[in-house]
């Protein structure tokens, strides 16, 4: 229990799947005392077993109905692919009045999917704390997840203005800084910063493991560096990132157009001997890196 001694921003909190980021909700609603009651529901017994067991929720259901109908903020923390099923379930038994929200890491398609199953008296806000780790499950939560990271939350043009600042006091209160953008353009930017670079991932580490002339056991004795730091992103949950590529194609097929085209040029820059191309490009990606570390450091002196 927080020591919090202020009102909270919420009575009831509903929190939909309880994994990595439903988990990590629920504990800090609890550390930073943002809700009386935080009720969860998970699709399996193990989840809900375990999530029990851990204590950082008031009621955990197998009903996803039960779960919501009396929250003031209701948080979609599932894979992307599962909100259709979801909100046909739970959309017409939200709590009049209420704020619906999720953590979706695309956007455009989750608002195709929810919006024509909830009612107008429910303000849909969607979001994406783009805070995480290649863990899953609900031990694997933690309530500091979120400290000094961005929120994105992208709400619709007819949005309810005390409402999304209620969300972005909620999401401040975890420790985020939030911004807010249209859907469109957070598919795109997320699409080069963090959906293709897994792609790439996902791809490298499936080349390496089937080349015939190097073996397995030779990938795994020699993964230094920079494999190794690749295979940490493609060990991500299959689920999780299969339902990314297939609800944000658009996006992620026009960066991947434009990646190609600059590999296909670099191909050329090595077959060609062109070293000053090479190099042009390494200054230029490292001084890219230096100016991440720079506004890093100025976010976390700003907190
Ligand atoms: P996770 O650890 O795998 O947890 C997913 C949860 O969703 C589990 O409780 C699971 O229940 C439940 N679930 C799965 N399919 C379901 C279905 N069809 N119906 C009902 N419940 C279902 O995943 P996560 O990492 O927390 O990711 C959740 C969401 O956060 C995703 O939309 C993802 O895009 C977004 N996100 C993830 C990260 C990250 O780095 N992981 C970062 C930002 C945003 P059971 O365990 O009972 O199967």
């Amino acid at each position: 229990m927080s020591n919090n001694t202020k009102k909270p921003l919420f009575d009831v909190v509903a929190i939909i799947g309880i994994g990595l980021i439903g988990s990590s909700i629920a504990r800090a609603i609890k550390k930073y005392g943002l809700a009386d009651k935080v009720y969860g529901y998970a699709k399996t017994d193990s989840t809900r077993n375990t999530a029990k067991k851990l204590g950082y929720m008031d009621e955990i259901y197998d009903n996803a109905i039960e779960t919501v109908k009396d929250a003031d903020l209701t948080i979609l923390c599932t894979p992307v692919g599962a909100n259709l099923s979801i909100i046909i379930q739970i959309g017409e038994h939200l709590k009049s009045g209420s704020i619906l929200t999720d953590v979706g890491s695309v956007k455009g398609s989750v608002i195709r999917d929810i919006l024509p199953h909830i009612s107008e008296d429910i303000t849909f806000i969607p979001g994406h704390p783009i805070a995480g780790t290649e863990f899953s499950g609900p031990e694997s939560g933690f309530a500091e997840l979120f400290q000094k990271k961005w929120c994105v939350l992208t709400p619709l043009d007819n949005c309810i203005e005390v409402k999304l600042n209620i969300l972005i006091k909620f999401w401040q209160s975890c420790g985020m800084l939030v911004d807010v953008m249209s859907a469109e353009h957070h598919d795109l930017v997320l699409a080069i910063t963090s959906h293709v670079p897994h792609l790439i991932a996902y791809n490298i580490v499936g080349t390496a493991a089937d080349l015939e002339k190097v073996t397995r056991s030779e990938v795994t004795k020699y993964a230094a560096g920079g494999f190794r730091d690749f295979t940490r992103i493609a060990s991500s949950d299959p689920i999780m990132w299969r339902d990314i590529f297939l609800n944000n194609k658009d996006a992620v097929l026009e960066m991947l157009g434009r990646f190609v085209e600059d590999l296909t040029a670099l191909q050329k820059a090595i077959r060609w001997s062109d070293g000053d191309k090479l190099e042009e490009l390494f200054v230029k990606t490292r001084e890219i890196r230096k100016s991440i570390i720079l506004k890093e450091d100025e976010t976390n002196n700003y907190k």
